[in-house]
């Protein structure tokens, strides 16, 4: 043969066991197969064979195994963003004329994806109370296909009694997802809630690895994990026919963070109590919201699921926290405050080494405003991996120029 065939034909394969710490990377659209028989049986749906790239690789076979081991389920889809795997899971499992229930305090793009699309499609969803299991118990009707939950809200942080929230939707047969970002399989397990007398979990785990599994805010993927493989496959066959493939550089990427997730939450997790302390002294704030204070909303939830050794050690958190500025400051002095800032950068997501802020306003937020919220001004925190003194100094000095 001659070139350039010979570059793209010639016969020598590398020798088999290449052992290294990490797993190889395979890039493929196409995946080549003996014969027509064997193209023609090949079974893509349960791990036994290769097909096709978007159908999976060995590098994502393996992320999506390791992120069951987190999570502690047994099945994993690999989606392009957190929000793709939100709506992998609505687009699964509803239909014109089913019914979802969101959580009032839910990440917004999962209530914006109900608004747009699942209403134009003729599927209807309710807001709920993240603090009030009654009030989730209440709303769910005949029409009722899906409930998200969150522990912790987005940007206010209240953790709900996620025990009893399963209790009720699996009491009522309804399929319960929880976006599981904040906790990233390590401050609680999702998929084991209750008790051996009375097992208790989530159906369906959504995780943005844009987060914590990536942690460097350089990649956008995420996971639906599950622990049931008919639920599973239901969501695979959406995945599969809406083409919600990710790439092997990034699979890769989220590869190499993923075994210092744990050491990187726990360094996350310190710093941001240490600064949500020091806040609660300032008196510019009327309420710090991080579930582990004792007076933020659902800290006993918190503390039951999160903190099971009961105080042998700490407990386990997200690097987040929020804080409501005293309303005699107006929104104003709250963006002067914000751009004040040096090292915590103005942006969104979290989960990286840089620490970042984002105001927000509550108002256009929630549909009603809860009473266990001060009123005024948000800003929300993402706390990175720099010295926690340096990002003290910095909360300090912003202060002086725009919060005394
Ligand atoms: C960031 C985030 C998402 C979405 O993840 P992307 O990868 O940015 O699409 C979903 N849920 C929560 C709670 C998040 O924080």
């Amino acid at each position: 043969m001659s070139m350039p065939t010979d570059l793209i034909h010639h016969p020598y394969a590398p020798p088999a066991a290449f052992a290294a710490p990490q797993p190889g990377v395979f890039k493929a659209s196409t995946v080549i197969f003996p014969n027509v028989a064997a193209m023609r049986n090949r079974e893509w749906k349960d791990k036994s064979g290769y097909t096709y790239g978007l159908h999976g690789t060995p590098t994502t076979f393996i992320l999506e195994e390791r992120l069951c081991a987190l999570e502690g389920g047994l099945q994993c889809l690999l989606v392009p963003s957190g929000l793709a795997a939100i709506a992998n899971v609505a687009l699964s499992l509803l239909v014109s004329g089913d019914e979802v229930l969101i959580p009032d305090n839910a990440y917004g793009p999962n209530k914006t994806l109900a608004n747009g699309e699942l209403k134009d499609w003729g599927i209807t969803h309710r807001t709920y109370d993240p603090m009030d299991p009654a009030d989730l118990a209440a709303k769910i009707g005949p029409r009722t296909r899906l409930v998200w939950l969150e522990a912790a809200g987005s940007v206010t942080l209240e953790f709900p009694d996620l025990v009893e929230m399963t209790r009720i939707c699996r009491a009522k047969g309804v399929i319960s997802a929880l976006d599981n970002t904040w906790g990233a399989g390590l401050a609680f397990n999702a998929f084991d809630l209750g008790t051996v007398a009375e097992p208790l979990g989530v159906d369906i785990s959504v995780h943005a690895l844009t987060k914590y599994p990536s942690g460097g805010g350089d990649v956008l993927m995420g996971s639906v994990i599950t622990r049931d493989a008919a639920l599973h496959l239901k969501l695979k066959l959406t995945h599969m026919r809406l083409g919600l493939g990710v790439s092997a550089n990034d699979t890769e990427t989220v590869l190499r963070s993923l075994p210092s997730i744990a050491l990187r939450y726990r360094a996350h997790d310190a710093a941001a109590r240490t600064l949500a302390s020091w806040c609660q002294g300032r008196d510019a704030f009327a309420q710090v919201l991080h579930p582990a204070l004792a007076d933020s909303p659902g800290h006993a939830h918190w503390a039951a699921l999160c903190n099971r050794d009961g105080g042998t050690e700490p407990g386990r958190a997200a690097g987040l926290f929020s804080v409501i500025v005293d309303p005699r400051f107006d929104a104003t002095r709250v963006d002067a405050f914000c751009d004040a800032l040096r090292l915590f950068k103005l942006g969104y997501s979290w989960g990286g080494p840089m620490s970042l802020v984002v105001p927000y306003e509550l108002g256009s937020m929630r549909s009603r405003w809860p009473a266990h919220l001060a009123h005024g001004t948000l800003i929300r925190f993402s706390v990175g991996l720099e010295a926690v003194h340096d990002l003290q100094a910095d909360l300090a000095q912003a202060m002086v120029q725009a919060l005394a």
